[in-house]
C-alpha cells in the first residue's frame, strides 16, 4: 500500500451532532460499492480482475448478437458501445495500477477507478457524456457481478466493520434502513439541513454532514477518519494530535448532555409562567424510547410514511393499527400525532411513477397523493382511528393548501368513523384532527382552515422552501433558505392569530422549532407548541425555562415590521445570546437545527 497520507480536512454543512471516528467507506452515485480489504498478492488481483472481464466480454458479445437476430444492427451497437467501455486504457491499465497503489481487492479497485471516471463525465455540461453515464455504470454492475461469479473468495477480513460514509448522496430511505450499528456517521457532497435525510440522521441520532465537495473523489477506502457533526468536518487520515483534540470535545459534548436530562421531568415554562408543550418528531416506532426519555410532551409530528413506504406493499389496516396503537399506548398519557401519509417530494413517490415528476415538490406530494388514492387513504384513517383506544391520538394532513382539501379528507374520516361502527370494531371517533400549514395559500387563510380543524401546525421546513421559493434539498441555493424571512414571520402571526380566532393551538413541528436563536421568537409570537427531534429537546425546554414572555413579544412585534431577513436575524441573535449565551454559544458548535437558516445570506 502506499506510505502514510495527508492529514486533508474537508468542509461542509453540519446536520446531526456528534462527534465520531472510523474508516471510511466510499459508495458514489449509480450503484453500490463492492466490499473492500486489503490484499497482499497484487498479481492475483489482477488475474481476478482480467477474468471478470473476460466473462463480462463474452457475455456483451451473447447479448450482441441475440439482439441483432431480434430486432437487427442498431440494438446489438448498444452492446457494441459497452464493450468498448472494457477495452478503454482508463480500465485496461488505471485498475492494476490502482490495485498495485492500494493494495486493495480487485473489484473494490475498479469500482473507485470507474466511479472517478463517471464522476468526472456527470460534472461535463455536455448532456452527451452524461448520458452514457448510464451505459457506463451498466457495464461496471456488470464487471462487479461477475467478479462474484468465479468461486468464492475466502471472506474479507472485516466484512461487517462500523465506518463513516462518504456517499455523493443518499436517499431518505437509504439513510432509514442504514444500520446504526454499522454506519458511526455519514458525510455526503449533496443534501441540505432540513432534507430528509439530514432529518433522518437527527431523529437516528447519527452525526452527519452534507455539502463536502470533492470527498467522493479523493478518499481513499478504509482511510481513517474523523466525522465533525457539530462543526460539519470530515477529517481523513488525522494527525495524533487530531485525535486526541476530538476525544477531548466529545468528552465535553457528552458531560453537556448527562447535565441535561437532569431537566427531563420539568416543564417548558418561561420564567414568567407562560408554558409551552414541547413535543418531538419520530419517523420510527424504536424512536420512542428516546422520546420519553428525552421528556418530551409526547409526539407532535409522527411521520408515517417512513413505516408504509418500508414495505414492498403499504401495510393494511390491521398492520397499521397494531403499529400505532402500540406507539400510542407507550407516549400515553401524552398524545402522538400521526401525520397521514407524506409520500413524494424528496421522499420515495406513494406509488412508482412511469415517468419522474419534472418538480417533484410541486407534484403529487402530501394531501394531493391521498385524496388520489382514497382507499389506501381511508386504511391509513380508519387504523388511526382504531389507534385512539389505545392512548391519546392525534392526526393531521401534510401540504394542505387551502379549505377544500380539509373538508374532503375530513369528509373521507367521518366516512370511516362509519364504516368502522357498522364492522362492530374498536375505535376512537373523538380524535383532534388538525392541519399542516406548509403553503404560502393555507398560511393566508389559516382562519378559514382554522374553522375546520382541533390545531394547525405549521411544517417550516416546506412552508420556507415554498414561500422564498428555494428548493430545500439543493445545495446550490442552501444560503438562500431562510426561515427568518419577514415574509415566513408575517406567514407565521397570521396562522397563530387564526388558530386563535377559532380557540384553537399552533404549534411548529419543522426544523425551526429547534433553532435557538428563533426561539425567543416563535414563543413571542404566540406558538403554543413546539415539535423538534427528540434529541434536542431538553436543550429547548433549558432555552424556553430562561425566557420572559414579555420579552419575546416585544422581540416578535419588532421583527414583524423588520424589512429584511437580516435584520430579523440581528434581533434574534442579540436577543437569544444575551438570554442564554452558553447555549447559543452551544449552538454555534454545531446544528441544533437549521442553524444555517439564522445565517444572513
Ligand atoms: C415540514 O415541512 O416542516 C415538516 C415538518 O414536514 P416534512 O419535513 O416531513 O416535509
Ligand atoms: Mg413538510
Amino acid at each position: 500500500m502506499s506510505g502514510a497520507a495527508k492529514e486533508t480536512t474537508y468542509v461542509g454543512t453540519p446536520v446531526s451532532r456528534g462527534i465520531v471516528f472510523g474508516p471510511v467507506h466510499v459508495i458514489a452515485r449509480g450503484f453500490a460499492a463492492p466490499e473492500v480489504y486489503p490484499i497482499a498478492n497484487t498479481a492475483r488481483e489482477t488475474e481476478r480482475f482480467k477474468d471478470a472481464l473476460a466473462r463480462t466480454r463474452k457475455q456483451l458479445e451473447g447479448l450482441r448478437r441475440h439482439m441483432e437476430s431480434l430486432s437487427g444492427n442498431e440494438e446489438g451497437r448498444i452492446f457494441e458501445a459497452h464493450m468498448l467501455v472494457l477495452e478503454d486504457p482508463v480500465v485496461l491499465t488505471g485498475v492494476p495500477k490502482a490495485i498495485e497503489e492500494r493494495g486493495q481487492n480487485a473489484e473494490y479497485c475498479f469500482y473507485a477507478v470507474m466511479q472517478n471516471q463517471l464522476e468526472s463525465m456527470r460534472r461535463i455540461p455536455d448532456p452527451f457524456f452524461r448520458d452514457r453515464t448510464t451505459d457506463i455504470e451498466d457495464v461496471c454492475q456488470r464487471v462487479l457481478r461477475n467478479f462474484d461469479a468465479e468461486h468464492e473468495e475466502a471472506a474479507p477480513d472485516e466484512p461487517d466493520h462500523q465506518h463513516l460514509l462518504v456517499a455523493y448522496d443518499l436517499s431518505p430511505s437509504a439513510t432509514a434502513a442504514m444500520d446504526r450499528h454499522q454506519v458511526l456517521g455519514f458525510a455526503t457532497e449533496q443534501g441540505s439541513i432540513t432534507s430528509h435525510t439530514a432529518i433522518l440522521a437527527r431523529s437516528l441520532g447519527i452525526p452527519a454532514v452534507v455539502g463536502i465537495q470533492n470527498a467522493v473523489f479523493n478518499l481513499r477506502a478504509l482511510d481513517p477518519c474523523i466525522l465533525d457533526g457539530y462543526k460539519g468536518k470530515l477529517i481523513s487520515n488525522p494527525t495524533p494530535e487530531t485525535v486526541a483534540r476530538y476525544r477531548e470535545l466529545e468528552e465535553q459534548h457528552q458531560r453537556r448532555r448527562k447535565e441535561l436530562d437532569k431537566l427531563r421531568d420539568l416543564e417548558a415554562s418561561t420564567t414568567d409562567g407562560h408554558t409551552i408543550t414541547l413535543s418531538a418528531n419520530i419517523e420510527f416506532e424504536h424512536e420512542v424510547d428516546l422520546v420519553i426519555r428525552s421528556g418530551a410532551e409526547g409526539v407532535g409530528l409522527f411521520r408515517t410514511e417512513f413505516f408504509l413506504l418500508e414495505h414492498e406493499e403499504c401495510p393494511n389496516e390491521e398492520e397499521q393499527a397494531a403499529l400505532y396503537s402500540r406507539v400510542a399506548a407507550r407516549i400515553a398519557p401524552n398524545e402522538v400525532i400521526f401525520r397521514t401519509l407524506d409520500a413524494g417530494g424528496d421522499k420515495v413517490p406513494g406509488e412508482p411513477l412511469s415517468e419522474p415528476e419534472p418538480n417533484p415538490f410541486l407534484g403529487w406530494r402530501g394531501i394531493r397523493f391521498s385524496l388520489d388514492r382514497k382507499d389506501l387513504f381511508k386504511e391509513q384513517l380508519r387504523a388511526i382511528l382504531r389507534a385512539g383506544t389505545s392512548g391519546r391520538v392525534g392526526l393531521m394532513f401534510p401540504l394542505i393548501s387551502g379549505v377544500g382539501e380539509v373538508r374532503q379528507a375530513k369528509s373521507l374520516l367521518a366516512e370511516c368513523v362509519i364504516e368502522l361502527t357498522e364492522r362492530g370494531v374498536d375505535f376512537n371517533p373523538d380524535i383532534a384532527v388538525g392541519a399542516m400549514i406548509e403553503v404560502p395559500s393555507a398560511a393566508m387563510v389559516a382562519a378559514e382552515i382554522a374553522a375546520e380543524v382541533d390545531f394547525l401546525s405549521i411544517g417550516t421546513n416546506d412552508l420556507v422552501q415554498y414561500t422564498v421559493a428555494v428548493d430545500r434539498v439543493n445545495p446550490r441555493v442552501a444560503k438562500l433558505y431562510r426561515s427568518a424571512h419577514p415574509g415566513i414571520i408575517r406567514l407565521i402571526k397570521n396562522v397563530v392569530e387564526g388558530a386563535s380566532q377559532h380557540q384553537i393551538w399552533t404549534g411548529i413541528c419543522g426544523e425551526m422549532a429547534g433553532d435557538l436563536t428563533f426561539l425567543p421568537l416563535l414563543v413571542g409570537l404566540g406558538v403554543d407548541e413546539l415539535s423538534v427531534g427528540a434529541p434536542l429537546v431538553p436543550l429547548v425546554k433549558q432555552a424556553v425555562r430562561m425566557l420572559d414572555f414579555t420579552e419575546c413579544s416585544e422581540l416578535a412585534t419588532q421583527c414583524l415590521v423588520a424589512a429584511e431577513t437580516q435584520h430579523v436575524v440581528e434581533l434574534c441573535r442579540e436577543f437569544a445570546t444575551g438570554v442564554y449565551p452558553d447555549l447559543m454559544q452551544e449552538e454555534s458548535r454545531g446544528p441544533t437545527a437549521p442553524s444555517f437558516a439564522s445565517r444572513p445570506a
